[in-house]
């Protein structure tokens, strides 16, 4: 029997600070609870800080807009994977949770009548599909940035307690499968302690770290899903990972499709507009896997830029500087900075590059996390919460449209804290009790990891990892490619469970710490390409060699990857939506 670790009590328990950790805080905290928001990185740091082009919301100050043709946008950009009950909840609320963010203190950019501004955006249109609209709001090309610090600033004033430089490790669950909490390790000195939560929400963002080339930070490495995926919960439709268009070539680094919004146009080699060829209405402004199916396509024909063949133009220097510099700033400083170009001047070089996991911890639109019991695909687990990106609750469904990712940020976060604070009312009055052995499971990860000799590479194992998802699972996927991905993959299970260290100290130890996230991104590295090779048609961004057409009599259906026995399971697509008549699945263009 190993010494109890120390407990901390909280009446919440957020694993997360970026935008929808931050969200659902700001409603707890509100209601007056006591919330604890860990976080490995200042919260200011998570990746929200990143997001450039926008948050969308039917507000409609640019021209008519409203939520039905949002949800219409929502439900096609997902190729009807997403759950539509999910999608009008969103939609609906979009505009809501904006203007609080507003009255938050949210420095949005204005119309000369003092509305918030909107820029057009992929996959957005008027009236089911028309022409584009101008639905997404934004502060220059730095939303992310001004979004959460407004709600960091919001979470101090509210009283949310911050455990920041803290690694959640293992999720805490009693015989019941109820969830209690989390183990958690202090990066300053090491020590592992229990994070005792009557209700325990996940809110780590994505994982685009399993990809070579992405435009994620280093941290997103899907603690969330690995954590889920060692205590037995499934993971949804991790297969289907967003591609966007303009990743600086040979960077990764981000261009937001609001280049595009505001009037920017792709070209290849030739100086030809293909856009026009593979959307003839939306254009540049199609959804992302159209866009970067279309710009894979030019380059495998011969038709990209450069001495290689190997980019696309991103042209944007008839805009003028003007635009540039008030809509753009940090676009032009990420283009000169990475790209060696001055986009008022010359193009900027770019490739489809990982952006954004559409799938994660199967939620409802409350934020529950649901799993399949018995009859019952979707039984709610008592005290456990998923949102953000590491939710999927399905709002993407197989493809997410652009400023969709903070809409749901605020919106899944706002959801997800009132439904903790209902349950907080009835069911989740007090503390369960913690299993004896609660914790002994990490400490044993950790204790393994410090004594390991002779083990394998954390780095090469990481490396060996994403050069495997990118040549195995990227944008266009076939089949023989994807069975091999499956057995390499399969195969670096032995690497991962002798993951070697050499420095052991326990102070601030940066090498423990990417050992531990490897164990993740390992899970939903996993979980995406098993349940990529099992899915035999061609969805949203998964678009495969052999199985050219969506099959919606076989596969309009969610995948459910369970770590135990590797194995996958399959749940209904949610097509009613809450008030208004379902959207029947059809032909996809733009
Ligand atoms: C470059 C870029 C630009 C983007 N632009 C847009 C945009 O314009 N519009 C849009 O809608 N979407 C955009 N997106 C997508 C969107 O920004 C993200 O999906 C979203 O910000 C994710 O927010 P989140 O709250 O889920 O997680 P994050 O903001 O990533 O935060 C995750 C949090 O979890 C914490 N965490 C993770 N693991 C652990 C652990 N084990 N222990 C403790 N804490 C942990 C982290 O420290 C962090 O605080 C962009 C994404 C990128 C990468």
């Amino acid at each position: 029997m190993l010494k109890a670790l120390p407990v901390r009590k909280f009446d919440a328990v957020i694993v997360g600070a970026g935008g929808s950790g931050l969200r659902a805080a700001l409603e707890l905290s509100h209601a007056g609870l006591k919330v604890a928001a860990l976080s490995k990185v200042f919260p200011t740091r998570s990746h929200t800080v990143a997001a450039q082009g926008g948050v969308g919301a039917a507000l409609g100050n640019m021209g008519e807009d409203n939520w039905h043709w949002h949800m219409y946008d929502t439900v096609k950009g997902s190729d009807w994977l997403g759950d539509q009950d999910a999608i009008e909840f969103m939609c609906k609320m979009a505009p809501e949770v904006v203007i609080e963010l507003e009255h938050f203190g949210m420095p949005f950019d204005r119309n000369d009548n003092g509305t918030i501004y909107q820029r057009p955006f992929g996959g957005h249109s008027q009236n089911f599909g028309e022409k584009p609209v101008q639905r997404s709001c934004c502060a220059a090309d730095r939303t992310g940035h001004a979004m959460l610090h407004a709600l960091y600033q919001r979470n101090v004033l509210a009283k949310t307690q911050f455990f920041v430089e803290w690694m959640a490790l293992d999720i805490i669950k009693d015989a019941e499968g109820r969830v209690l909490g989390v183990t958690a390790m202090e990066m300053e000195t090491g020590e592992i302690v229990i994070f005792q939560g009557k209700a325990t929400l996940f809110a780590t963002g994505g994982a685009g770290r399993i990809y070579a080339y992405s435009t994620n930070a280093f941290i997103n490495t899907g603690d969330g899903l690995g954590m889920a995926a060692r205590a037995g919960f499934p993971i949804e439709d991790s297969e289907f990972w967003q591609f966007h268009p303009t990743g600086v070539a040979g960077a990764g680094v981000l261009i937001t499709e609001g280049v595009r919004g505001e009037g920017g146009i792709l070209l290849n080699k030739d100086g030809e507009r293909f856009m026009e060829r593979y959307a003839p209405t939306m254009k540049d402004l199609a959804s992302r896997d159209v866009v970067s199916r279309a710009m894979a396509t030019e380059i495998k024909e011969g038709r990209g830029a450069g001495e290689h063949a190997d980019y696309i133009l991103l042209k944007l220097d008839h805009l003028g500087p003007e635009v540039i510099n008030k809509r753009l700033p940090g676009i032009r400083e990420i283009a000169k900075k990475f790209a060696n170009v001055d986009p008022v001047k010359e193009p900027i070089p770019v490739v489809p590059t990982c952006h954004y996991h559409m799938g994660g911890i199967p939620t409802n639109y409350r934020g529950e996390v649901v799993v399949p019991k018995g009859a019952d695909k979707a039984s709610v687990v008592a005290g456990f919460y998923a949102a953000g990106e590491c939710g999927c609750a399905s709002i993407h469904g197989a493809n997410r449209l652009g400023t969709n990712s903070l809409t749901d940020l605020l919106v899944m976060g706002k959801s997800s804290g009132m439904s903790i604070i209902e349950f907080l009312k009835s069911d989740g009055l007090t503390h369960p009790e913690l299993p004896k052995d609660a914790g002994e499971y990490s400490v044993a990860r950790v204790a393994r990891l410090d004594a390991q000799k002779d083990g394998a590479s954390v780095d090469a194992t990481r490396a060996e990892i994403q050069r495997t998802m990118q040549g195995h699972c990227g944008v266009f996927r076939f089949p023989d490619l994807m069975e091999q991905g499956v057995a390499k993959i399969r195969a670096l299970e032995g690497n991962i469970g002798r993951l070697q260290i050499t420095d052991k100290s326990k102070v601030f130890n940066t090498a423990r710490i990417e050992a531990l996230e490897l164990e993740n991104l390992y899970e939903v590295a996993r979980a995406t390409m098993v349940s990529a090779e099992a899915r035999k048609e061609t969805r949203g961004s998964h678009d495969r060699a052999d199985f050219h057409a969506r099959d919606d009599v076989n596969w309009l259906k969610h995948s459910l990857w369970y770590k135990e026995g590797d194995r996958l399971d399959y749940k209904a697509v949610n097509l009613k939506p809450l008030s208004v008549d379902s959207f029947a699945p059809k032909a996809r263009v733009y």
